[in-house]
């Protein structure tokens, strides 16, 4: 027993223990990049399934099926020759190294470890609205079946003779609150399904009274892409009858009424009430219970939104860095190359002088590029400028001005968005981080001579040496028969034709974890395109 609970003994197997917490991409993504028998791998989530969530808002509508946007973890699991536990973590021990974990129905257990990832997602922000109860989330798969179902149940409720036309039109107003990619593919698959399919079954009459509202408290939608993606997402939603509320708070949900605020011209807060009949709240990240309660147990943790780690995606404040975190529930501290300027401006300048000549600063780049690969486009950057830095324009750069290249290039490390591609790309880094970890741990091996030994240790001492770096491989936003891409540095694409929704659809289809996702994602879209969506309500 461990504070009341009992400890799961496990088999002594000479390797380390490694629990990994979580199902989502983070997590998968570790798991995937492992080698098999590197640890004594336990998985543990309540969810048995990895969902492939840019594909989630099209099962609420039913263009493709739950099962094709889920794979079961056991199959993941597997390939490591790991254990999988369908539980929740709910307490971590950080001195002992064992971390609390409950089955609704089946009490708690301490799970020992010797190092522990946490990939456990995030929960939505609540801004201080109240009411969130009578709101849908979108995260899980049964997030997405009460959707349908509510979608299907509020359409045959406008059918009933009963039915009044006040309660037709709030039945038939859809509100999303939050502009960012979730909720905008939400609308944009929302209004596929009015336009494609309801609009068969149901008369005009109905069609007629149909509302989408998104409501945004920034001044555009899909703030977090090029701001030109955001305009023309809001060109296409105002041509599809899409409402896109801006600048705008809300306050309160009720079952049946949603209020909001927005700010005048002249700066004075005005009211609104607007009656609605589903309410979808997908707004920014904030820490679940358990993460919360692991930062609240390091004071290193300053962080409100997230766990914060190191370039090596170690949780601040854990001193044998043991514990990893990664995803949505994690913000990555990158060093700040101002706190090396004294060290960086000595390497960079020759010996008899104190100023940065042109050769050296490229020579100076291609090194810090390698040091601070976090840093290394912005870096790449500075020698592009370098004349725009060299501010009395002698050819080369003193103290004072590399000063403020640094500072540039400290302005342009900013958090990593909540995507799924920063958790994968987390996830591939810390899975190779950890098979170098092991392979050092492990040491020599017996059937090696020395010279194979010094080599495989050192080659797993750089892997592991190596910070993490992000790469923006773009963003995409589905919006009905239209979708738009951010690859970052300016470059977009947009595009408002059927080519647009496959070009975005065949991008997600060669991203799938399994062959069998693969091939049912093909038929749900080819079932689609023959006999539309399924408009059961169950
Ligand atoms: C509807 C939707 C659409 C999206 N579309 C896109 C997109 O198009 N492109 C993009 O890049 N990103 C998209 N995202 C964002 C992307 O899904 C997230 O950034 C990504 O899922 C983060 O991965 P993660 O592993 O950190 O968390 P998640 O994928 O959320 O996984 C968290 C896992 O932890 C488990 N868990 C939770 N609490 C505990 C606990 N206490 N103990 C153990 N396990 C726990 C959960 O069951 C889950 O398995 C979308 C998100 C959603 C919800």
């Amino acid at each position: 027993m461990h504070r009341g609970y009992p400890v799961v003994e496990s088999p002594e197997t000479g390797r380390e223990r490694l629990v990994v917490l979580g199902s989502g991409w983070g997590a998968v993504s570790v798991l995937k990049t492992l080698e098999r028998g590197a640890y004594d791998v336990t998985v543990v989530s309540p969810d048995n399934y990895f969902i492939f969530t840019p594909l989630l808002p099209s099962a609420t509508v039913g263009t493709v099926e739950f099962r094709s946007v889920l794979e079961g973890i056991r199959r993941i699991t597997k390939r490591v020759g790991g254990a999988y536990v369908e539980a929740t973590a709910v307490d971590v021990d950080l001195e002992d190294k064992y971390v609390l974990v409950e089955h609704a129905g089946a009490g708690r257990v301490w799970l020992p470890y010797d190092r522990l990832v946490v990939g456990v997602g995030a929960q939505s922000i609540t801004h201080g609205a109240t009411g969130l109860e009578y709101c849908h989330k979108l995260k899980t798969i049964l997030d997405a079946r009460s959707i349908r179902q509510h979608i299907m149940a509020n359409f045959e409720r406008v059918m009933l003779p009963t039915t009044s036309d006040d309660e037709k039109r709030r039945l038939l107003t859809f509100v999303v609150c939050g502009g960012g990619p979730t909720g905008c593919e939400f609308a944009a698959e929302l209004h596929d399904l009015l336009a494609e399919d309801l609009r068969h079954y149901f008369p005009q009459s109905v069609h007629d009274m149909v509302r989408v509202v998104i409501i945004q408290s920034r001044d555009h939608i899909l703030n977090m892409m090029d701001s030109v993606i955001g305009e023309f997402a809001e060109r296409e939603f105002a041509r599809r009858k899409i409402e896109v509320i801006t600048n705008a708070r809300v306050q309160a949900v009720t079952d049946t009424m949603l209020r909001y605020t927005t700010r005048a011209a002249d700066g004075t807060v005005v009211e609104h009430e607007l009656p609605q009949g589903f309410v979808l709240w997908s707004t920014g990240v904030a820490l679940t219970p358990f993460t919360q309660l692991l930062c609240d147990r390091l004071p290193a943790q300053r962080n409100r939104r997230a766990i914060t780690v190191d370039a090596h995606l170690r949780v601040k404040g854990v001193a044998d860095g043991s514990v990893y975190a990664l995803g949505d529930c994690a913000t990555v501290e990158f060093p700040q190359l101002l706190e090396n300027i004294g060290e960086l401006f000595d390497s960079a300048h020759g010996a008899d002088t104190t100023e940065i000549s042109r050769a050296e600063f490229t020579a100076f780049v291609r090194r810090a590029a390698a040091q601070y690969p976090s840093a290394a486009s912005h870096l790449q950057s500075l020698e592009l400028n370098y004349d725009l830095f060299d501010t009395n324009a002698n050819g080369s750069i003193d103290r004072s001005e590399f000063r403020r290249m640094l500072e540039f290039v400290d302005s342009k490390l900013t958090a990593l968005p909540a995507l799924a591609q920063v958790a994968n790309q987390e996830g591939v880094y810390l899975g190779h981080a950890l098979n170098a970890t092991a392979v050092l741990h492990a040491g020599p091996l017996p059937t090696e001579d020395d010279a194979s030994t010094t080599r495989r240790l050192r080659m797993a001492h750089a892997v592991a040496a190596t910070p993490f770096s992000y790469h923006h491989r773009g963003t995409l936003a589905y919006l009905g028969r239209a979708a738009a891409a951010d690859f970052g540095e300016g470059t977009t694409y947009k595009g408002s034709n059927l080519a647009a929704k496959y070009l975005w659809r065949s991008v997600y289809w060669s991203q799938q974890v399994s062959l069998r996702t693969r091939f049912l994602l093909s038929m749900d879209w080819c079932k689609e395109l023959l006999f539309g969506r399924d408009l059961s309500k169950f």
